[in-house]
Formats: C-alpha cells, structure tokens, sequence
C-alpha cells in the first residue's frame, strides 16, 4: 500500500478530532437539553397548577371553581378530587391510566407504557375538616424541540462541515507543503541532470521552508565550487605537466639514442632532474590553490605576533640585507595560518626580486591603518603595465611568459596570494607603473581592541 503522506495523515487526524468533538458536543447537549426540558415541564405544571389553586373555594358547602379555573391549558389537565380521591371535576388524560397515590407539594415523573407524565398534587384545605386534593398531570414532549433541532442539525450540517473543513484544511496544507514539493523536484532534477549550478527557489516569508531551501542552496554551492576546483585542478594539472614531462621523454629518447659517454648521461639526468623538480613545485602549488579554493585549507587560524612573523621571514631570506628592507611596527597581532601567511610574503618578496632590476630593492612594510593591518612588499622594478594589472591575478597568467619561465615561475604565485588573503578575510591591491616599480598590498581586517573582545 502507498504510504499516506504528512498532508493526508494531517487531514484525516483532525477530521476524526473533528467528528469526535461533534459527537461529544452533541451528547452533551442532548443530556442540557433533556434537563432542561425536564425542569421546563416542571415549572410550567407548577405554575399552571398554582394558577387554578387560587380558583377553587368552598360556598355553602359545595366546592366552587372560580371563572379563570382552566381544566386544560399550557398542556397541563387540572383534576379535582375530594378527600376520598373520587374525581370531582376535570378530566383524566386518554392515556393517563395509572393509580397514582396523591402526595403534597411533589411534581414526580410517571410513566405509563411508554408515555411519560409529571404529576403534582396540592391538597387545598377547605374549613376545619374538609378539602379537594388538585392534581394537575403534564405529558412530557416525546421528544423535546431542541433536541429535535439538534438532531437534524447533526445529521445534515455536521457532515457537511466535516466534509468542507476536510477539504479546506487538505487544501491549506497542500498550499503550506507546496515549497517542500518544490524543494524535492529541484533537487531531484539537480541530482537528475547533474547540473549543481541550478539552485532552489526560496519560498517567501522567513520560516522552516525558506530556511530549508537556502541550507540546500549553500550546499550546492559548496558542493558546486568543491567540483569546479577539482575540474579545474585536473585540467590546469594535466595542462602543465605535460611541457616538463615531454621534456623528461624527449631527453630519455635523446639519451637511449646518442648518451654514450657519461657526461651526457650526467647531463641527461641533470636535466631530467630539474624537470621532476618543476613537477613537484607545479603539483605543489596546485595542490595547494585546489585547498584553497575548496575552503579546507583554512583549519589553522590562530593569533600570532604578525610583526614577529614578518621579521623572521625577513631576516631567513637569502636574499642581501641591502637590498631586502623592512619596515616593521611592533606588537601588532592578528588570528592568521602562519603556513599560508608566510607562502604570501614569501611570493610577493620572491616577485619582487625575480621582476626586479639588477641589483634592485624590496622593501617589506607592515603597519596599522585604522581597522586595518596592511602588509607592504614594494619593489623598484620593471613593473606591470596598467591593462595586465588585473589579470595577473588569475591562475597561469604571466605578463611575459619568456621572463617569467627563465626564473622557474609557472603563474601561480599571485592566484594564490590573492586567496591567501581572500582566505583570512582580506584583499589584494596592487599600484604599479612600468619601469618604477609594484607595490603589492595585503589589507587584513585588523582585530578589535582587546577590552572589546
Ligand atoms: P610567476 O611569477 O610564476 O609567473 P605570478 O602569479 O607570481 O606567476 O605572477 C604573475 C605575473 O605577474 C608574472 O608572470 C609577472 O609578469 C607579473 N608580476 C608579478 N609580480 C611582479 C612584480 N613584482 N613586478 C612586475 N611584474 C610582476
């Protein structure tokens, strides 16, 4: 059998709630109903009674019942006996045909086959030894009015709301469900088609749909940015190693051909040495923007002495100290993943020599500007003229492959400078004019002031 879904169980459960609640509104209104219409009936004997009371009376020894005596009005039938309980006046309902015994002052049910009766008796002393019992008896409605009323009211109207309210809340909670549906078919056509560019429409208003639909986009997004980096990665991987592995081929061949004597040999290996080397970087670099761009690279963030950090990697540069300067202002500390903060100045500093004059300078600057922590690496080199400036951040662009090559660069630096800092927060700028030089800029949200933490 199909299982019923949330919206059905939904409707049938308070269907039946529903048709229970009727049932037992219906019952408890029929048992008010009865009482009431028993304690009507009683009042309406007693008051009638009352009434016929004051209208019999006694004149030169013979009883007399005054002109508004009714022997049957409101339905009650008003009988007079005499002290020996023969019937004076009035006349005994058709039906009425029990033996009553007579008691003062009680209104008291009887039922006569399946009829019922309320009976009330007066004695009515009439001088000093001599009186009428009044009796007055009532035939109780078969079936009171307002039960009646009920009863068809039940029989036609309650289904008919039932089945009306059935059908309204069925169809309010298809309206509520609805962005579920869609949620599921967007998702299903996401998974379908394959396509994680797609993204759910987000249900109006602020509640758990809503929210549901932007945890699964964030997800597709996620899981669409972890498949475009592994596709790029595989891509750009298999892109640039083919150059030094047909390198590595070429001189195997060479070698299997014409390396006869050992120097050649030698250099053959040396070459392919040097290959394997740029392979190893290459994977090295790629394996690392892959991290980045993926956001699983970033599990290291702690708070370290970033003026500290700056100086040691100054101060471990092979580089000569006239010629690599830097300006450092103390004590100024933020949460960064050392690892990945030192590749950045590493990047930036080894740029600067590689695209720098003969004999040039780089100067390392880090300092606080308002919110900020700017790190500086300023060189007096060939710089980058202003339409390359913004590519150079893209992976494999280099402004001059030829220049670039010779000193072992494959494009990569800057990409990953630039997520680097995306990484931590931050952004990249650069100001550069060709033949003057590039300074390259890290702006990192600066930490706010600790009594504020
Ligand atoms: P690579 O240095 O490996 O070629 P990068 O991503 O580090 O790759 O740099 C991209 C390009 O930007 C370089 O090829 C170079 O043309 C240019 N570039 C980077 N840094 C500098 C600099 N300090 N001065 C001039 N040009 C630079």
């Amino acid at each position: 059998m199909k299982r019923l879904s949330i919206k059905v169980k939904i409707t049938i459960w308070y269907t039946l709630l529903m048709l229970l609640m009727a049932a037992l509104l219906l019952v408890f209104l029929g048992l008010v109903s009865g009482t009431v219409s028993t304690q009507t009936s009683m009042t309406q004997l007693d008051q009638t009674l009352r009434g016929n009371l004051r209208q019999v009376d006694m004149a030169d020894g013979s009883l007399q019942l005054g002109e508004d005596f009714a022997f049957y009005d409101n339905g009650v039938y008003t009988l007079v006996y005499s002290q020996s309980e023969s019937l004076l006046a009035g006349q005994v309902p058709v039906g009425f045909t029990a033996n009553e015994p007579f008691q003062n002052g009680l209104t008291r049910p009887v039922s006569v086959g399946s009829a019922r009766y309320y009976v009330l008796d007066f004695w009515v002393p009439l001088g000093w030894d001599n009186g009428v019992w009044v009796r007055g008896i009532l035939e109780a409605p078969e079936n009171p009015q307002l039960l009646t009323n009920l009863m068809l009211i039940a029989l036609i109207v309650m289904p008919l709301l039932i089945v009306l309210a059935a059908l309204g809340g069925y169809l309010i909670a298809r309206r509520a469900f609805l962005p579920l549906d869609q949620i599921t078919s967007t998702a299903a056509a996401i998974n379908e088609a394959a396509d994680l560019s797609r993204r759910v429409d987000i249900p109006p208003g602020h509640n758990e749909f809503s929210r549901l639909a932007l945890t699964f986009n964030h997800m597709f997004a996620h899981l669409e940015r972890l498949f475009d980096a592994e596709q790029q990665f595989t891509a750009d991987a298999s892109h640039e190693l083919r150059t030094p592995v047909s390198v590595i081929k070429s001189a195997c061949e060479y070698a299997e051909r014409y390396g006869e004597t050992p120097e050649e040999q030698r250099e053959t290996l040396s070459m392919i040495h040097r290959q394997a080397d740029k392979m190893t970087a290459l994977i090295g670099q790629l394996l690392s923007i892959t991290r980045l761009d993926q956001g699983t690279d970033m599990a290291h963030r702690e708070r370290v002495d970033l003026s500290e950090l700056v100086q040691s990697i100054c101060r471990e540069q092979t580089y000569s100290p006239q010629r690599l300067l830097p300006e450092v202002e103390p004590g100024i500390t933020a949460r960064v993943d050392t690892a990945l903060l030192t590749r950045l100045l590493q990047n930036l500093i080894d740029n600067g020599f590689k695209y720098g004059k003969e004999g040039g300078h780089v100067w390392v600057s880090l300092r606080r500007e308002a919110d900020e922590i700017q790190l500086t690496v300023r060189d007096d080199g060939i710089g980058i003229p202003k339409e390359q400036q913004e590519k150079i951040w893209q992976r494999f662009y280099q402004v001059d492959p030829s220049r670039s090559g010779d000193r072992g660069g494959a494009g990569l630096g800057l990409s990953m400078v630039q997520k680097i800092a995306q990484a931590h927060g931050g952004t990249m700028s650069l100001e550069s004019i060709v033949g003057l030089g590039s300074t390259f800029t890290l702006h990192l949200p600066a930490d706010p002031p600790p009594e504020t933490i």
